[in-house]
Order: C-alpha cells, then sequence, then structure tokens
C-alpha cells in the first residue's frame, strides 16, 4: 500500500497541507493564454516555474505547450526582472511572431515587487512592441489561489487588455467557459450553433490542444479565440460565464468596463444545468433545435433505463470547485450517493454550492484541501466510486475502489481532450462511463451464481 500511512484519525491541520488538491495559478493562466489564437504565454520567472507549467499542460494534453520565460537568475532574483522581461519581449516578437504575448508572474517576481504593468509600458514607449501586436499581463502569484483563479485572473486581463465599446451593439454573445477540456469548449460552441446564436467563446483551446497530426509542427495552430473577437466582446449584448471561480470575475470585469451585461451559471454539467444553458441562450434570441432536443431525450432515456444501477451508490469526489459542482448536481440527480466533495482552490461560497446542486447538507464538503483528508474521509466512509485527477490513482489502488478520471491533471489517460462532458452528449458519456466503471466491478465481485450476462 503506497498510502499505508494514511491514518483513520481526522485531526485539525491549520499550518500544514497534505498533498494540495490544486496547482498552481500559472498553469491555468498559460491555459488560458494558449486559447488566444497567434498568443505566446510567457512565465515571468524562473525557468523551473515555467518548465513545470508546460510540462503539466503537455503531459495532461499531450500536445507541445508553448510558453517562453524571463528565466530568472540570481541578479533578476534580487535586483527584480524588469531587464529580462524587456528584453524577452523584444526577441519573441522578432524571433516568433505572434500577434499576442501573455504575460503571467510566478510566486519570485511577485515576491519581489516587479510591476509588470510598468514594464509593459515602458517596453511600449521604447517601441519594443511593434504595431497591432498586444502584450497581456495577468497577476497570478502561487501562494495563493490555484490553477482556476489563474485562468480567471488571465480571462479578466484579456478583458481589460481588449474589449472595447462602441457605440454599436452587436447581436453576439459572449461565453467565457471555465477551465474546461478543448472538446468541452468545443461543445459549448456547438450547443450555440445549434440554437443559432453568434457567440464569442473566450478563452478558446479547441484547435489548439486537440490537434490533429498532419506531421508539420505549427507554433499557432488554427484555433483560438482572434484577437479581433476579443476586441469585439465589448460590442456583445451578453456575457455568459460558465462556472463562478474560472469565468464570473472576466465576465463582471466586462459588464464593468463594457456595460456589457452578465450572467453567471453552473458549468453545463448534466441535464439540469445544461437545460439551464440552452434556456439562458433561448431567452437571448435563440431557438432550441430538435437535434438538441433529441439528444437530451437520449440522455434521459440512458438514465432511465440505467436507473437500478446508479441508485444509492455511494460517490466521493476531489477536483476543481466548478466542476465538482456541476457534478455533485448531476450524480445527485441519477440517484448517486454524493458523499465526500473535497477541492483544494480557496472559495467561501463553495460548500453552499454543492448542498444546493446536491439538496441536502448531509456530506462532507471542504475547499483549500488536499488528498490527505480526502483519503481519511474514504477510509471512514468507503465510497463506490471515486471521481478525480490522475493523483486519486493512489487511494482508488490502496482503497480497492474504481476510479472515474476527470478534471486536472490527467496524465495516464487519454480521451479527455476529445470527448466532452458538457452538454447532452456530455451527460450520455459521463452515464456510459460511470456504468462501464460500476458493471465491470460487479461483474468481477459478484459470486458465480449470480453472474449475469444481462444487465
Ligand atoms: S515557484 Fe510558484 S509559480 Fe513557480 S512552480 Fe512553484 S508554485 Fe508555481
Amino acid at each position: 500500500m503506497l498510502l499505508r500511512h494514511t491514518p483513520d484519525t481526522i485531526v485539525k491541520r491549520e499550518a500544514l497541507t497534505i498533498q494540495p488538491a490544486k496547482t498552481c495559478q500559472p498553469v491555468g493562466a498559460l491555459y488560458a493564454a494558449l486559447g488566444i489564437h497567434r498568443c505566446l504565454p510567457h512565465s515571468h520567472g524562473s525557468q523551473g516555474c515555467c518548465a513545470y507549467h508546460r510540462s503539466a499542460l503537455t503531459r495532461h494534453y499531450k500536445e507541445p505547450v508553448i510558453a517562453a520565460t524571463s528565466s530568472f537568475t540570481e541578479g533578476a532574483s534580487v535586483f527584480g526582472g524588469q531587464a529580462n522581461l524587456l528584453e524577452a519581449i523584444s526577441n519573441i516578437f522578432a524571433l516568433y511572431d505572434p500577434d499576442v504575448i501573455a504575460v503571467h508572474t510566478t510566486c519570485l517576481s511577485e515576491t519581489i515587487g516587479d510591476d509588470v504593468s510598468q514594464i509593459v509600458a515602458k517596453a511600449i514607449d521604447e517601441g519594443k512592441v511593434p504595431p497591432g501586436k498586444f502584450v497581456v499581463k495577468a497577476s497570478t502569484p502561487s501562494y495563493v489561489g490555484s490553477h482556476v483563479t489563474g485562468f480567471s485572473n488571465m480571462v479578466k486581463a484579456m478583458v481589460d487588455e481588449f474589449s472595447t465599446r462602441t457605440d454599436r451593439r452587436e447581436n453576439i454573445v459572449n461565453i467565457i467557459p471555465g477551465f474546461v477540456e478543448p472538446s468541452d469548449m468545443r461543445e459549448v460552441k456547438r450547443i450555440a450553433e445549434q440554437l443559432k446564436v453568434k457567440v464569442i467563446v473566450f478563452p478558446d483551446t479547441s484547435g489548439v490542444l486537440d490537434a490533429p497530426m498532419t506531421g508539420q509542427y505549427k507554433m499557432y495552430p488554427r484555433g483560438g479565440t482572434t484577437v479581433k473577437q476579443l476586441i469585439a466582446t465589448g460590442d456583445a449584448m451578453a456575457t455568459i460565464a460558465l462556472g463562478h471561480i474560472a469565468s464570473q470575475p472576466g465576465a463582471r470585469q466586462l459588464d464593468v468596463k463594457c456595460k456589457v451585461p452578465c450572467q453567471t451559471l453552473g458549468l453545463p454539467i448534466g441535464i439540469r444545468a445544461t437545460d439551464d444553458f440552452v434556456n439562458a441562450l433561448r431567452v437571448l434570441g435563440g431557438s432550441v433545435s430538435e437535434e438538441l432536443e433529441y439528444e437530451r431525450g437520449q440522455a434521459v432515456d440512458v438514465i432511465t433505463d440505467m436507473q437500478q444501477y446508479f441508485f444509492k451508490k455511494k460517490v466521493a469526489l476531489i477536483g476543481d470547485p466548478d466542476h465538482l459542482v456541476g457534478l455533485a448536481g448531476f450524480l445527485s440527480d441519477i440517484g448517486m450517493d454524493v458523499r465526500h466533495v473535497i477541492t483544494g482552490t480557496p472559495g467561501k461560497k463553495f460548500m453552499k454550492r454543492v448542498h444546493d446542486a446536491v439538496g441536502t447538507d448531509m456530506l462532507n464538503v471542504r475547499e483549500s484541501s488536499d488528498f490527505f483528508y480526502f483519503h481519511q474521509l474514504i477510509r471512514n466512509e468507503k465510497p463506490d466510486l471515486i471521481i478525480g485527477n490522475s493523483y486519486a490513482k493512489y487511494i482508488a489502488r490502496d482503497e480497492d475502489i474504481p476510479l472515474l478520471r476527470i478534471g486536472f491533471p490527467i496524465y495516464d489517460r487519454i480521451g479527455h481532450q476529445y470527448y466532452p462532458i458538457v452538454g447532452y452528449r456530455g451527460a450520455l458519456r459521463l452515464c456510459e462511463r460511470i456504468l462501464s466503471i460500476l458493471l465491470d466491478r460487479q461483474d468481477r465481485d459478484t459470486p458465480e451464481e449470480s453472474f449475469e450476462l444481462v444487465m
């Protein structure tokens, strides 16, 4: 047993986190920046940070993840990284010709107190930013928040840099999809298309981190939200933020800056949450297509047919807050018994959101938490299924509980880039994956006399 030292007795810890259920802010900022077309993300800090952020994303997406770094050495670490960033900006535009450089800070540059806005202003003054090119900057120290808040900060920075209000109001809806997979972003766009609503999804990593093998390396793949679209977000008639932590701050910033009214919904995971999303688009002028209704009906049919296998099955969830709220709601809708819900991302309202989604407060919910606590909860009350990222596999193996990999990071499986979990199709896929896992386990454990061909 790899985790044999985890005790069953839970004691209160205040100053110690053991295997946090999150990663650092720049990872999320880098991911968001990749959702801008022809953007080169830039890490203002040491090479080690940048190497880690890139490898985390590369391992998850199995795609090359580009980023530059200010490459702090001892001098920059003591005296500040202005000279490094100025040189980096001019080198990057000269060598790699992106439309946008998206700078995020790291623990080191934040601790020194580098003023990135001032450095970028100086770069513009000195002519280091060519005409028609942009530098976005987000503050992402990792001693606060998580990769999800890093994503959110970079989205806010996009609004600050690009969104512009003119005297026109366009019949367009902005959608901020949250820190979800490229497949989910693609599905969000497809649903909007089904309703015939014109949307700008930003950021958008579909077509960037799920690109096909062509035999040719393309530094800037065809996907991503263009600068033109980002500027146009200021003239949209509304913004829908999917997820309170990852998306709401950007949507509110757009409201403050350009007076684009916004509403925040949960991630459209499951039937109920997808209905909310579809309805929001309908109210904004869309009309629900027959095909979408058909998809919904198929998902409901599967849930109805297989309900007896979901019913009262205990499930424990660990991951990112917006995902967890959506998943907890959906799993309880299909009859499962949600027992433990743990996130490493801070957020005071998380507990209430989960309770509201599940419809009861009789479960363990905690924010700013870790895998150690999650494991202790599981040792005290064993679930039938764990849903979490790859790090949960150690607990799953030790406790002999099946694991469904959802969330970030997933280093040891593929599929998450290509198959959505949002929308009605996503709900169908979730059901199929959960059922396969539960029925495989039933087949494995059932006595010979009860072993059934038809289930
Ligand atoms: S030093 Fe900070 S920014 Fe760099 S990898 Fe560690 S937590 Fe992330």
